[in-house]
């Protein structure tokens, strides 16, 4: 599991500006579960090799009512209940306040490894001002700037060094082993009916308890030959013969599982159509790059018209989601459920597609004689040769000269003919364009 880091600090300290940086978010990364956590943004961020989700516990208004403080604790201490690590953001420039003092006694008695982070420090390092922070009782400060982009590198591996490694979730060497698959959305959109519809059926291989709290339970079962580990979102624990979640729906959880699956089946509930959050959860998936299968459950309970307007709602909010299949299904009344095997299994295949060189070099070549990228000034793009270069998702490097002039469009139309090519449904696909000089 990816180890998570919450900003916690007062506002105007700079959390939001240190959270895009971590994250180097765009809107269609940033997990913003607005309703749900009202206030609470969740990010992906990486630095070499590891990986890490964020939380910022930024955005309430300061001057509202007086029940502020309050809300604001209730934020914080849900996003540090949370976290693996606490980044502390104070203000380099306006020095220690009372309300900082006050967060530094909750964090100092909570015991979560935690680092004194002094933002707004550009041109300030090694400043006498900065020294005023240690009474905080925090130990050392770290001098960042968010806007400006300095200490950060340095912030982020302070942050981690406490943390254990999480194990490398590496694909499956062979076409036995088991695909990593996570069931996610939002809570009530069936997803404990569905996975008791599931292992109900099926016999269970085996059950791992967690060793520690930071262990994800899998559930290994097997259907039609092919093996599956169930990676659990919702704390599911077996009572009796069904399979119970015994926490609420947890955001850290589902990006933490959806970060360690090959394939996820996201969930979308018919009575309620595509929501902002259900359209957050899948835009994380497509940011990580893993295959995915959509199945709107609950199909049972509409009728013709809430069907057409749902059909309509899914091709226009989760447009970017066309590469995937979709199904629409009952868990309840086990309805429309075989077909989601095939497709789970045909999600995985095509992420872990294998493309040689020579024949992605042939089809490259052939899509520029049917359609040549279009001049850009002076620069006509040149598309020499592609090759593989990973896998869950694809990644096709191309390599040629003027490449960064290749427009948008043109990366569609090259994307449309490999995707038709290799049959890749329910996987994103990633085009890399290297210009040698
Ligand atoms: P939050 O309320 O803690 O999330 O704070 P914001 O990220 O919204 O930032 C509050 C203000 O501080 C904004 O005007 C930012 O532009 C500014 N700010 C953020 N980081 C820096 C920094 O590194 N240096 C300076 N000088 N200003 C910053
Ligand atoms: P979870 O929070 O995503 O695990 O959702 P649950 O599996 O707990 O289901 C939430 C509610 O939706 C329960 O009352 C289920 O009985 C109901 N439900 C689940 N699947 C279906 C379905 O296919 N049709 C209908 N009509 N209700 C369903």
């Amino acid at each position: 599991m990816n180890p998570v880091i919450a900003l916690v600090g007062r506002p105007n300290v700079g959390k939001s500006t240190l959270f895009n940086r971590l994250t180097k978010s765009r809107d269609a990364i940033v997990a913003d579960f607005a309703g749900l956590t009202r206030d609470r943004h969740y990010g992906h961020g990486r630095q070499g090799a590891r990986e890490f989700i964020v939380i910022d516990t930024g955005g309430f208004e300061p001057e509202a009512s007086s029940g502020i403080f309050s809300e604001m604790a209730k934020q914080t201490r849900q996003a540090v209940a949370e976290a693996d690590a606490v980044v502390f953001v104070v203000d380099a420039r306006a020095g220690v306040s009372s309300q900082d003092h006050d967060i530094a006694k909750y964090l100092r008695r909570l015991g979560k490894p935690c680092v004194l982070t002094a933002n707004k420090a550009e041109g300030m390092v090694g400043a006498a001002q900065l020294s005023e922070f240690y009474e905080l009782g925090l130990g050392e400060v770290h001098a960042v700037s968010a806007a400006h982009g300095q200490g950060i590198r340095d912030l982020i591996d302070l942050a981690l060094a406490s943390l254990p490694e999480p194990e490398e979730t590496e694909l499956p060497a062979d076409e036995k082993a088991a695909i990593r698959l996570t069931v996610a959305g939002r809570p009530n959109v069936g997803k404990s009916t569905l996975i008791n519809t599931w292992l109900g059926e099926e016999r269970l291989v085996a059950f791992d308890m967690p060793g520690t709290t930071r262990d994800a339970i899998t559930v290994p079962f097997e259907r039609n030959g092919q093996r599956f580990d169930l990676i659990d979102t919702a704390g599911l624990r077996k009572k009796g013969k069904v399979f119970e979640a015994i926490e609420k729906f947890s955001v850290v959880k589902t990006l933490q599982a959806i970060d360690s699956a090959n394939v996820v089946l996201l969930l979308l509930d018919a009575t309620q159509g595509v929501t902002d959050q259900d359209a957050h959860i899948a835009g994380y998936i497509l940011e990580r790059g893993r295959a995915v299968v959509l199945a709107v459950n609950k199909w049972d309970a509409v009728d013709d018209y809430q069907r057409q307007l749902l059909e309509r709602s899914i091709e226009t909010r989760l447009a970017f989601l066309k590469f995937a299949s979709l199904h629409f299904i009952s868990a309840k009344k086990r309805q429309g459920l075989g077909p989601l095997w095939s497709a789970l299994t045909q999600a995985y295949k095509a992420a872990t597609c294998k493309m040689s060189t020579p024949v992605l070099t042939r089809l490259l070549l052939e899509a520029v004689q049917f359609q040549s990228p279009k001049r850009a000034g002076m620069f006509r793009p040149k598309l020499r040769y592609a090759h593989q270069g990973g896998m869950n998702p694809p990644v096709i490097v191309i390599h040629g000269n003027s490449l960064e002039h290749v427009t948008d469009a043109y990366k569609r139309f090259l994307e449309a003919r490999f995707r038709k090519e290799f049959d890749l449904v329910g996987t994103p696909l990633r085009i890399e364009m290297k210009t040698s000089h």
